[in-house]
């Protein structure tokens, strides 16, 4: 008989029933240490007094009133936005699937509008996540998400991630956009080099292309920069957030500058929950958290801590991992062994990770991790490498 809720993960038998910090306690008593985030979703840790504060006063105030209306809140985190990043605009949502349709519906409508209705191709990279949507799903072509939903959205065409001349070769006048993770997460922490997202920049001005970044996973001061592509120097067209923007409140948006949004005029896109106050209230704090230089330089240094500590621990276990990789506080495991092996050993040290693409361990943890939490985590994963 079908489970009450619909099967479609192959969940872990734990049930956490509180978190603090960087801890989640099952519904045993056990504690767990959180390297995975609700998969780079807790930037603050769980149960943040901050963030439960500000979500406790809107609650107390007013928590929905569409998008008929004028939202201060919603407002407030527009400007911060726009203030910290390339962007001229925002359109907010509650997930990052739904910033994958805009993204894609804003790429078309501008060339539609600058009377180029032919530029509708949307190139993406194998091993890319996007999100569940019709419209994402035919971004990633990955069978296992694809097969049996047909007829896929067209207009996409796919590439081996990272090779610039694939990209050179399939850019043609049909070309919209150029849609891309910075770091792929569900891909398996893979990074695009810094040169090769520059060049990627400037093929996209020489070309007539919009570069669409989506930073769903590795946005949001996740490498140590407020956003990925800093790392590189340059500047999207658009770009797509969510996971760490709220904190653990849904939330997502569309960053985008005034001329790549130009299309996006009254009626031709809206949500009925997207940047409601309660949402907007949360995000606005922790924007203000993670884009104070002083906590970005913190998350660098703990990454450098986390780093080291991981290649001690790659020299111990040379059957089990073979090399770390990410930026910051998105970092991959290369292994050896079925990555959920590792993951399920770890949740036997009540330590939780996640698995990735390509054959990769992810570790996701709050930003706002203590220096003596990271030890206790690779303490964790030492052990949980020796039961192997
Ligand atoms: C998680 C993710 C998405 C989809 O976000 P949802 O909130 O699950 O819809 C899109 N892109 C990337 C890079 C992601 O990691």
């Amino acid at each position: 008989m079908i489970s009450s809720v619909l099967p479609t993960y192959n969940r872990a038998p734990l049930s956490f029933v509180k978190g603090s910090g960087s801890w989640l306690i099952e519904a045993d008593g056990r504690r767990f240490l959180d390297m995975g985030a609700g998969i780079a979703v807790n930037t603050l840790g769980h149960a943040n007094p901050e963030l439960a504060e500000v979500l406790k006063d809107q609650a107390d105030t007013l928590w929905h009133v569409s998008n008929l209306y004028k939202i201060p809140a919603q407002q407030k985190l527009a400007d911060k936005l726009v203030d910290s990043t390339f962007a001229d605009t925002c359109f907010f949502t509650n997930s990052g699937t739904e910033t994958a349709e805009l993204a894609i519906k804003m790429a078309r409508k501008y060339w539609f509008d600058k009377g180029h209705p032919e530029k509708i191709e949307i190139i993406s990279f194998h091993g890319c996540f996007h999100g569940r949507s019709t419209a994402a799903i035919a971004a990633s072509e990955a069978e296992k998400m694809t097969k049996g939903f047909g007829p896929l959205m067209p207009g996409f065409v796919h590439l081996p991630f990272g090779d610039l001349d694939a990209l050179k070769t399939a850019i043609n006048p049909n070309t919209a956009a150029i849609l891309i993770e910075p770091i792929q997460g569900e891909g398996g922490i893979r990074a695009l080099p810094d040169d090769m997202l520059k060049d990627m920049r400037a093929l996209c001005y020489a070309q007539n292309v919009l570069l669409v970044l989506d930073e769903v996973q590795c946005g949001v001061a996740r490498t140590g920069k407020l956003f990925a592509h800093e790392w590189a120097g340059i500047t999207p067209d658009i770009m797509m957030i969510a996971k760490g923007i709220g904190g653990g409140f849904p939330l997502g948006a569309v960053l985008a500058t005034e001329d790549a949004a130009s299309g996006m005029i009254v009626s031709t896109h809206g949500s009925t929950y997207g940047g409601n106050p309660l949402g907007c209230a949360v995000g606005l704090k922790v924007m203000e958290i993670v884009s104070d230089p002083a906590f970005l330089a913190e998350v660098n240094r703990k990454a450098a801590l986390l780093n080291q500590k991981l290649e001690g621990l790659i020299a111990s276990h040379p059957d089990v991992f073979e090399s770390v990789r990410g930026q910051g506080l998105m970092v991959g495991l290369k292994c050896k062994i079925a990555p959920i092996d590792v993951v399920n050993a770890a949740y036997a040290q009540n330590l939780l990770t996640v698995p990735a693409g390509d054959n990769v361990l992810r570790m996701l943890p709050p930003l706002n991790i203590s220096d003596e939490d990271i030890a206790e985590a690779v303490k964790r994963l030492d052990a949980a490498a020796s039961s192997l």
